[in-house]
C-alpha cells in the first residue's frame, strides 16, 4: 500500500467515520443494491451508481485491480414489474411479457451506467437466477426459529432477534405504534416482513417447500450477497432510503440465517438528489431519466454528455443532499472544457486527490485538487488522478466531413499566403482559432514548401 493513505469511511452502523480494514486484503468485497428493472432509471438512481463506482476505483487502486469484488444486483422479480408487463405487453404470456420488460430495462440501465463512466461491477447477479439460494436461507430461518408461515406467506419474526433495528436505530415498539393492525392481522408483530409469498396462477412463481410463490424484496439481496461475497463481507451500499426497511431486513435475515454478529462491516449510504430544489417525482413534473438527459432535449432544451452528469454529481459530497440544476451542469461542463485530454501512461495519481478520496470519498476536494492539477501539473499525473474519479475528458473527435472542410480552409489560406494576401490569410487563421482549431506552420524538408497542420484545442 506504499504511498496510499489510510482509507476512512463513514459507517451508518456506528454513525462514525473510521479507518477501513478489509476482512481479506486479497479480496475486498462490496455489495450495492441495484435497480428494480421495470422502467428507465432516473437521475437520482445514477447517484449510487457513480458514488460506489468511485469507491470501487479507489479500492482497486489501493488493493489492486484483481483484489476487489464488487457485486451489484438486478432486481428482476417485483410486483411493479408484473404490473408493467401486463400493461405494456397484453398480447404475450405473463412470463414472456415479464422477460420483455426486464431485459429491455436491464439493458438500458447497463447502457446508462456505462455512459456515466462507470466500470462494470465484478458480478451483476439477477434475482431470478438465485431463487434456490433464497429458499435455502428461508428454510434455515424457519429451522432456527426466526421465521413462520401465516396466510400464504413466510414471515420474518422480528421479535426473535434481540438487536433488530440496530442499523436504523428504530425499536420495535416505535414501529408497532405506527402500524396498521387490521391489514397485518396475520403477523405476530407489525414489523414482521415477507420472505416468501404464494402466487396466484396469474402471478409469476417458483416451486418451494411452501408452495408455488415468489420471494420478498429483502431476501433477494441476502441471497445474492451471501452467494458472491460470503456470510460476512466488507462494504454494503445504497441510497439513504434503503436503510429502513430494506437494509435493516437484509441484516436480520443474513445474520439470523448464518449466526453472525454483522452482515457487512461498513454500511454506506448516499444522500438524495433533488431537481432545482424540489423533490423529484412524476407528479412534480420534474422527473428526469438518465436516458433523457443523455439522448434527448428534455432537460434545459439540450443533451448532456455522461461525463458532465458524472462530474456534476461528484461536485457534492456523497452524504449530502444534492441539488441537480442547470447551473450545476453548466459549471461541470465549463470545468471539463478546461481539462486536458491526456493519457495516464504509468503515472501515479496525485497525493492531494488521493488523500481527499481516502477521506470518506471527499470528491469535492478531489475535484478542486484535480482542477489545480489541470492548470499547472503534469498532464499524465492529471490523467491518472482523473481516472480515479472516472472523469477523464475525452479527446475531441471530429467527423470526416468537418475535417475535410477544415482541410479546405487551411489549403485556401496557403494559396492566399503564396499570393501574398496576408490580410485574408490571417482572417482564415483567426476564424479557425476562434473555433478552437490551431494551425502550425512548417516547411517540407525536401521541397522547402510551406506546409500547415492543424489540431483541436480544448
Ligand atoms: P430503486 O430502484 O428505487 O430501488 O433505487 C435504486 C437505487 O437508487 C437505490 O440505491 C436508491 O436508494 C437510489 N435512489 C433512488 N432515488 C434516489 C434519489 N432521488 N437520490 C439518490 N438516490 C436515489
Ligand atoms: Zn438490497
Amino acid at each position: 500500500m506504499g504511498g496510499t493513505p489510510e482509507l476512512k469511511l463513514y459507517n451508518t452502523l456506528t454513525r462514525e467515520k473510521s479507518v477501513f480494514k478489509p476482512i481479506d486484503a486479497e479480496n475486498v468485497r462490496m455489495y450495492v443494491c441495484g435497480p428494480t428493472v421495470y422502467d428507465y432509471a432516473h437521475i437520482g438512481n445514477a447517484r449510487p451508481v457513480i458514488v460506489f463506482d468511485v469507491l470501487f476505483r479507489l479500492l482497486r487502486h489501493v488493493y489492486g485491480e484483481s483484489h476487489v469484488t464488487y457485486a451489484r444486483n438486478i432486481t428482476d422479480v417485483d410486483d411493479k414489474i408484473n404490473a408493467r408487463a401486463l400493461r405494456d405487453y397484453p398480447g404475450l404470456s405473463l412470463n414472456a411479457a415479464i422477460r420483455a420488460v426486464t431485459e429491455k430495462t436491464e439493458k438500458q440501465f447497463l447502457d446508462d451506467a456505462l455512459a456515466l463512466g462507470s466500470l462494470e461491477p465484478t458480478v451483476q447477479p439477477r434475482a431470478t437466477d438465485n431463487i434456490a439460494e433464497m429458499i435455502e436461507i428461508i428454510e434455515r430461518l424457519i429451522a432456527r426459529g426466526h421465521a413462520y408461515q401465516a396466510s400464504g406467506e413466510v414471515l420474518f419474526d422480528t421479535k426473535s432477534m434481540a438487536d433488530y433495528g440496530r442499523l436504523s436505530k428504530r425499536n420495535l415498539d416505535e414501529q408497532q405504534a405506527g402500524a396498521r393492525v387490521a391489514v397485518d392481522a396475520h403477523k405476530k408483530s407489525p414489523g414482521d416482513f415477507v420472505l416468501w409469498k404464494l402466487s396466484d396462477d396469474n402471478e409469476p412463481g417458483w416451486e418451494s417447500p411452501w408452495g408455488r410463490g415468489r420471494p420478498g424484496w429483502h431476501i433477494e439481496c441476502s441471497a445474492m450477497s451471501g452467494r458472491y461475497l460470503g456470510d460476512v463481507f466488507d462494504i454494503h451500499g445504497g441510497g439513504l432510503d434503503l436503510i429502513f426497511p430494506h437494509h435493516e431486513n437484509e441484516i436480520a435475515q443474513s445474520r439470523c440465517a448464518h449466526g453472525t454478529t454483522v452482515m457487512a462491516n461498513v454500511w454506506m449510504h448516499n444522500g438524495f438528489l433533488q431537481v432545482e430544489g424540489r423533490k423529484m417525482s412524476k407528479s412534480e413534473g420534474n422527473f428526469v431519466t438518465i436516458y433523457e438527459l443523455l439522448h434527448t432535449e428534455t432537460f434545459a432544451g439540450r443533451q448532456w454528455p455522461g461525463e458532465v452528469l458524472r462530474l456534476a454529481m461528484l461536485m457534492t459530497h456523497y452524504r449530502e443532499p444534492i441539488d441537480f440544476s442547470v447551473k450545476r451542469l453548466e459549471e461541470a461542463e465549463r470545468l471539463l472544457a478546461k481539462w486536458p485530454a491526456a493519457e495516464p501512461g504509468d503515472a501515479k495519481p496525485d497525493e492531494t486527490v488521493l488523500n481527499a478520496l481516502a477521506d470518506d470519498l471527499n470528491t469535492v476536494a478531489a475535484v478542486q485538487a484535480l482542477h489545480a492539477l489541470a492548470q499547472s501539473g503534469d498532464p499524465a499525473v492529471f490523467a491518472a488522478s482523473a481516472a480515479l474519479l472516472g472523469v477523464l475528458p475525452k479527446k475531441t473527435e471530429i467527423d470526416e466531413a468537418v475535417a475535410a472542410e477544415i482541410d479546405a480552409r487551411v489549403k485556401a489560406r496557403l494559396e492566399l499566403l503564396k499570393a501574398k494576401n496576408f490580410a485574408e490569410a490571417d482572417k482564415i487563421r483567426d476564424t479557425l482559432a476562434a473555433e478552437g482549431i490551431q494551425l502550425k506552420d512548417g516547411k517540407d524538408p525536401e521541397t522547402g514548401e510551406r506546409v500547415t497542420t492543424w489540431e483541436v484545442k480544448r
